[in-house]
């Protein structure tokens, strides 16, 4: 079996223990994991803590940070082919996804590196003679980034990113499913020549190891991804500390379509929308709103080319769709058809696991118009499975897709411009594609409100979450202070 090393102050070492990593395309353990547990989170953030006061990393210029994340993006470019097949490898996610992402993902990087000497402070007009006052940007201090499986060089490049650009430093925490590539990772960061302890990639269980990080005394910021109920114990970890917190969290995003598209256009988006990744992706257009004009063609198509998808081993670029990472991710998506159908939900095509056993996922279509209770149309799946609801009205479409506690993203499909516009200003929801979806750039902002969380990753104003003001005064008079009971 293959072993992996967590990285801390800018040194491979073993853990406390280790645990085994199961290929999902195989079932079978693979790897063996260093499993940190607190005595590891403390010396990870005791290094992140050190280099953060560091004359070499405090006293580097931005324009310097900028440039060592640029070659941490050359090197990730460089990589991104063993990186993809690591990941593919460790969670299941199919070459073609991976390979593509993590091309991507050194984009990121270059995004932050310009950024990083481009986070300026003010100058303030202040309302008092002799007064200079101006504001500096500081780095926040010591981040705890924290991952879930999926998508993970990528979730944690649009917070090492940010974060780096700021001149924070950041102990990350792999998620214990599929955390191969983050490890990997490490390796690529250790040769982009940033002093030790800027970065510092460790892997646990979310009780012995998330949340000792997440409750740190030394931690000032926790930017986590991962799913809602994570998230509120992390909320209430980083309360011991009152860090301040970035959430993304899941989603059961609207994917609605109107009459007058053009239905194999939009089939296709949809596809991409509930099937890429197999499903397992926190932005999946999960809710198709149809119209009843056009519900029965759209669906004959759909079922059709899902019927279609290639399933296979996730390491042939054939595939289309692979094994989801997890067992009790199959259960969860099994259970909640299941309780679909007895609240009266149609199966219109797949239904559940290829076998009884299988990993592998069958793409579902389940038509709950006759069905407004079905669990399929609350719960997020993070599996290939949608949910159809009809409507007739736009009225009707606007109050399907609020209807949800979650509120990441969301689809809108139709030629008419003032609906679209409508509909845009409607949506409660942090991403409204319109005629298009799952398009992501660095440039600009993901994330979105309820139980999706706050915060935002992407874009020019996620470096300054990592950034803190600093007021300064300084008085310009060189007159003696006068009365000292007067407040100037
Ligand atoms: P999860 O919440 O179970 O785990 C995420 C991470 O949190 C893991 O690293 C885990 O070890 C850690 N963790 C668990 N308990 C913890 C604790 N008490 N304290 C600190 N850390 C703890 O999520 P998952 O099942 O691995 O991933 C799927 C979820 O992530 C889905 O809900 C999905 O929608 C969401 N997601 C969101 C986005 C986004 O950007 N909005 C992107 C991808 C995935």
């Amino acid at each position: 079996m293959q072993q992996f090393q967590q990285y801390i102050g800018g040194a491979f070492s073993d853990a406390s223990a280790q645990f085994e990593s199961i290929d999902p395309a195989t079932g079978q353990a693979w790897a063996l994991m260093p499993e940190a547990r607190a005595a590891d989170v403390d010396r990870a953030v005791a290094a992140a803590e050190s280099a953060f006061y560091s004359s070499e990393w405090a006293g580097m210029t931005a324009s310097a940070r900028g440039k060592l994340l640029l070659r941490l993006a050359d090197l990730i470019a460089e990589n991104a082919q063993a990186l993809a097949a690591l990941e593919t490898r460790d969670t299941g996610k199919i070459i073609r996804e991976t390979s593509a992402q993590i091309a991507y993902v050194a984009e990121y990087y270059r995004y932050y590196a310009g950024l990083a000497d481009k986070i300026e402070g003010a100058h303030l007009p202040i309302d008092k003679p002799d007064m200079e006052v101006w504001l500096r940007r500081e780095p926040i201090g010591v981040v705890a980034a924290i991952v879930p499986w999926n998508s993970q060089l990528f979730l944690a490049a649009v917070k090492i990113g940010p974060a780096l650009a700021a001149g924070c430093t950041v102990v990350l925490k792999a998620s214990e499913d599929g955390p191969a590539p983050m490890l990997a990772f490490a390796k690529i960061f250790d040769q982009a020549g940033f002093p030790p302890g800027v970065l510092n990639v460790i892997t646990g269980f979310g009780p012995d190891c998330g949340a000792v990080l997440t409750s740190h005394p030394k931690v000032a910021h926790v930017a986590f991804t991962g799913g809602p109920e994570t998230a509120r114990h992390i909320v209430r970890n980083s309360a011991d500390n009152l860090a301040s917190t970035s959430l993304e969290l899941g989603g059961k995003s609207p994917f609605i379509v109107f009459e007058d598209v053009d239905i194999e256009s939009a089939v296709n988006a949809q596809i991409s929308g509930i099937f890429a990744a197999s499903g397992q992706s926190c932005v999946a257009g999960s809710r198709l709103i149809i119209s009843n004009q056009i519900k029965d063609a759209f669906l004959a198509q759909l079922s059709e080319k899902a019927a279609k998808i290639v399933i296979g081993p996730p390491d042939h670029m054939a595939t289309e769709i692979g094994p989801l990472c997890t067992r009790s991710q199959r259960d969860t998506a099994v259970d909640l058809i299941a309780r679909s159908i007895n609240a009266g939900a149609k199966v219109v095509t797949g239904g559940g696991p290829q076998d009884a056993d299988s990993l592998y996922f069958l793409p579902t279509v389940i038509d709950c118009s006759d069905a407004p209770d079905a669990p399929c149309l609350t719960h997020e799946f993070f599996g290939p499975v949608l949910s159809v609801q009809g409507f007739d009205t736009e009225a009707e479409a606007l109050t399907l897709a609020n209807d949800t506690a979650f509120g990441l993203a969301s689809g809108v499909f139709t030629k008419d411009l003032t609906r679209a516009h409508r509909m845009i200003r409607g949506i409660r929801a942090g991403i409204v594609w319109v005629n298009t979806y799952r398009a992501v750039s660095p440039i600009a902002p993901f994330g979105g409100h309820g139980l999706s969380g706050h915060g935002r990753e992407g874009g020019l104003r996620a470096a300054l979450d990592y950034t803190k003001t600093k007021a300064v005064w300084l008085r310009t008079s060189d007159e003696p202070i006068p009365d000292p009971f007067v407040m100037r």
